[in-house]
């Protein structure tokens, strides 16, 4: 489906769009302008899940369970999961690159995404996840899913870091993006009269100031502080040399 088709939920329709109209995630890299839809940036990626951020909109997701779009594979186990009632026991400790978000955001992207609207839809490009190369072309399966999961976290792992989720809680399962109008209609009019707030510079058009907060994220509070202090000594110094300046010229 296209954006044109369904309604946009109103915190996506804040984000930058391409040419299209296509609305841009927040974990998606710009270059030069232009949004790279192939790719997705783990630094934005680290950014939503360390800052309980929506990988879609950027804006925070309220407490609760956190959502994401999964494949058909990963779709398939977890039906197996719920149905048995063993979701609070099952855990999948293998990392991924998909960082997640709100529920509306996900069933809106499961429907729009071309990779993810349908079972013929195809991977543009070839993606490297985890030293397993996906090629360009894979189809993403026959069914996939929006999955709800009791937390997750940003971790190293022993095939790299990347976003681990907790236990699952609940599935809505898909083959195409029209099988999900239902459920989004519904979580429309749930978000409706809900305040949508800014989306932060970070995660919109700019990659400076996303490359700025990844380092400032990285640096921890202690290291943080430290930098703050000496940004103000610089202030500082250059605040007297002007005014020592100006008092040599009022004294001559
Ligand atoms: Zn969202």
């Amino acid at each position: 489906m296209r954006p044109a088709d369904v309604s946009m939920p109103s915190a996506i329709a804040s984000r930058p769009r391409d040419p299209r109209g296509y609305p841009v995630p927040a974990i998606t890299p710009w270059e030069g302008g232009v949004p790279q839809f192939a790719s997705l940036s783990m630094r934005r990626v680290f950014l939503c899940v360390t800052q309980r951020r929506c990988t879609v909109c950027g804006l925070e997701v309220p407490p609760g369970p956190l959502w994401r779009v999964v494949d058909g594979e990963e779709a398939e186990m977890l039906a197996e999961v719920l149905a048995a009632g063993v979701g609070g026991k099952f855990q999948n400790a293998a990392p991924t690159q998909e960082g997640p978000g709100h529920r509306l955001c996900m069933i809106y992207s499961a429907m729009v995404c071309p990779f993810l609207g349908g079972p013929e839809a195809r991977r543009g490009e070839a993606a490297n996840s985890y030293g397993e190369q996906i090629p360009r072309g894979e189809a993403r399966g026959q069914k996939g899913g929006v999955a709800a999961y009791d937390g997750c976290e940003f971790r190293s792992t022993p095939v790299g870091p990347g976003v681990v989720y907790g236990h699952p809680l609940d599935l809505i399962e898909y083959e195409r993006g029209e099988d999900l109008l239902d459920e989004l209609n519904k979580a429309l009019a749930d978000e409706a009269g809900t305040v949508v707030g800014p989306c932060p510079e970070w995660l919109l058009d700019d990659e400076a100031a996303t490359e700025a907060a990844f380092v400032r994220a990285m640096r921890g509070p202690e290291e943080d502080a430290r930098a703050r202090a000496e940004r103000r000594a610089a202030q500082l110094r250059k605040k007297r040399q002007k005014q020592a300046k100006a008092s040599r010229r009022r004294n001559r």
